[in-house]
């Protein structure tokens, strides 16, 4: 395991390090401070935000100011005011103990003069947003003629916000020979042109589709009626009160009446987008950070920049309408190591999209159902006894008012007690979801055409094409009956209820006959999936299809041995 001395970190950063209680280097860490600190060259790093990419750089870049130098050696470039002053911030904290290294931060919606003196003021590093620093650039208030190191930081995200030419301009008002990193959560088209353009013998180093970079985040679909979104997303929410989310809308109209409704339903939400004033936005996310709001909800462009920690659940009430969004979504959650849920929330017509992510991303999508009343009534019950269990008791200041107390409760026996206390916090959720239906969607009943209806098929399979039989660690105890099945199925393999047969449900297990040709791969699509927590596993069915499987004794073999792995 490496460790930062042994990357050639000198002793003043290591002590900051030491002090931020950074232990070891991060994956991206580990494979760019070395190159950075030894080689001449450019470097491009596909790495998400949160995966540490702020040391990455900032340590090398640091290294490489000169103190007795006043000028502008180092410059960061970062698409939003939230990510500048982030970074500005960090470095601060990585230059803790190397003294004389001075960083300014320069972005829109905020003083000009006061960022032009901090410039004049003698800064070596300079982090910007390329607008503010073109308009500084114009009033010739910075000199970028001694740069020696330029980082772009989230370099698709700022092509992506329209700054190609400003990002062209800057680099034109740079040297020829100093050295240029850029960090990119995405390799888009964009992103090639400038590092072909710009950038000379790139080192690439990718930790984007890095499967440790990825393992943390846990991506997952569940599938409604378009009209049911809302309420879905309401159960998720009941049904996970630690939830801390983000959630995702495609316009500015759409998050205001989502934060409006969930706020007059009685949830902590708010929403920010691009007609908030800098001030009304730095006040949502102020709330948000201090977990005021339990959910924000934003746009894509609003959302950009936002750094903030343990974000449990990213949301995508709204598929994004690119790949890249997606995965800028979802980054903002599941960072520093720790794990994270990003949710899509679809009707049945976008499972292509998410099919669509899962090749172009190469993540896998799990399928989730929409907690049922019982599941988040449970839930909430639980957490309220959690509660009752840890809260602090402080001894002296209710010791005045506990006699009173006991002889009022005095006619209550312990049973009563606890029922009381129970429903006092309960009732809202037991009346709520008392009758809830079931907003999961059937996917087979999409496809289902009744006329096709034949005697052998489970769900309007009318082709007599070959079927193989699979068997399915799952069955009636865990709440399937055929629908669910069939729709199960459905959103796990993308299959639809032409390619599937006979379905034979038993207890603790299932056979379900599918269409030979798309066997195999159906198999695969249940390399990692899960059903509330158990490893779902799968085995191809020794009885000749669900139907020769009638008699399971026949496939008491393939039970056994699937059963035994089941984790
Ligand atoms: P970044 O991707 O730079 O935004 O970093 C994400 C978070 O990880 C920040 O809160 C950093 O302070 C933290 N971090 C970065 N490197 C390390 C490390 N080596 N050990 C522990 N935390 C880190």
């Amino acid at each position: 395991m490496s460790s930062f001395q042994s990357l050639g970190i000198r002793a003043e950063i290591l002590r900051a390090l030491t002090d931020l209680g950074f232990e070891k280097p991060t994956p991206v860490q580990a494979a760019t401070i070395p190159l950075l600190l030894a080689d001449e060259g450019d470097m491009v790093a596909l790495a998400r935000t949160g995966t540490g990419k702020t040391a990455a750089f900032g340590i090398p870049l640091l290294e490489r100011i000169d103190t007795a130098e006043k000028a502008v050696q180092g410059l960061v470039l970062a698409p939003t005011r939230e990510l500048c002053v982030q970074i500005a911030k960090d470095l601060g904290r990585y230059a803790a103990h190397l003294p004389g290294v001075r960083t300014a931060a320069v972005y829109g919606g905020a003083n000009i003069r006061e960022q032009m003196r901090d410039i004049q003021r003698g800064a070596n590093v300079v982090v910007a947003t390329p607008g503010r620093l073109i308009d500084l650039l114009e009033r010739k208030a910075v000199d970028l003629g001694h740069v020696r190191t330029a980082v772009l930081d989230e370099a698709d995200e700022m092509l992506n916000m329209g700054f190609q030419e400003d990002l062209t301009t800057i680099l034109d008002n740079t040297p020829k020979e100093k050295r240029t990193w850029l960090f990119s959560a995405t390799m888009s088209s964009e992103v090639r042109r400038i590092a072909r353009n710009y950038m000379r013998e790139a080192k690439e180093v990718s930790l984007a589709n890095d499967a440790k970079a990825q393992s943390t985040i846990n991506h997952q679909y569940t599938v409604v009626m378009a009209r049911d979104r809302y309420i879905a997303l309401k159960r998720f929410v009941d049904a996970d009160p630690d939830m801390f989310a983000i959630v995702f809308c495609r316009t500015k109209q759409d998050t205001q009446d989502l934060a409006e409704n969930l706020t007059r339903d009685g949830y902590n939400a708010d929403a920010i987008h691009g007609d908030l004033s800098q001030q009304q936005r730095d006040r949502v996310m102020e709330r948000y950070r201090s977990k005021s709001l339990q959910m924000l909800i934003a746009t894509d462009v609003a959302a950009r920049g936002i750094d903030v920690s343990n974000v449990s659940h990213v949301i995508h009430f709204d598929l994004p309408g690119e790949p890249e969004s997606y995965t800028h979504r979802s980054g903002r959650t599941g960072r520093a190591g720790k794990s994270g849920v990003s949710l899509s929330i679809i009707g049945s017509r976008d499972i292509n999209k998410v099919r669509g992510l899962e090749r172009t991303l190469k993540v896998h999508f799990t399928y989730v159902r929409v907690p049922d009343g019982a599941e988040i009534c449970e839930r909430q019950l639980l957490t309220l006894i959690g509660k009752i269990k840890s809260v602090k008791v402080d001894e002296t200041t209710i010791a005045p008012f506990l006699n009173a107390v006991e002889l009022d409760l005095a006619d209550l026996t312990r049973e009563d007690l606890i029922k009381r206390v129970i429903s006092l916090e309960f009732n809202r959720f037991l009346k709520q979801y008392k009758d809830a239906r079931d907003l999961n969607v059937d996917l087979a009943r999409k496809d289902h055409n009744p006329k096709e209806r034949k005697e052998k098929s489970d769900f309007g399979r009318s082709s007599d094409a070959p079927m193989r039989s699979m068997f399915i660690n799952i069955g009636t105890k865990d709440g399937f009956d055929k629908g669910k099945m069939l729709g199960y199925l459905c959103g796990i393999t993308g299959l639809t209820g032409q390619h599937i047969g006979r379905i034979l449900l038993k207890d603790m297990f299932s056979f379900v006959d599918i269409d030979a040709a798309h066997f195999d791969e159906a198999m695969g699509h249940f390399k990692a999936a899960n059903y509330k927590g158990r490893k779902v596993r799968v085995d191809e069915g020794d009885g000749g299809g669900a139907t020769g499987a009638r008699d399971f004794k026949a496939d008491k073999k393939t039970f056994n041995k699937s059963r035994r792995s089941v984790g």
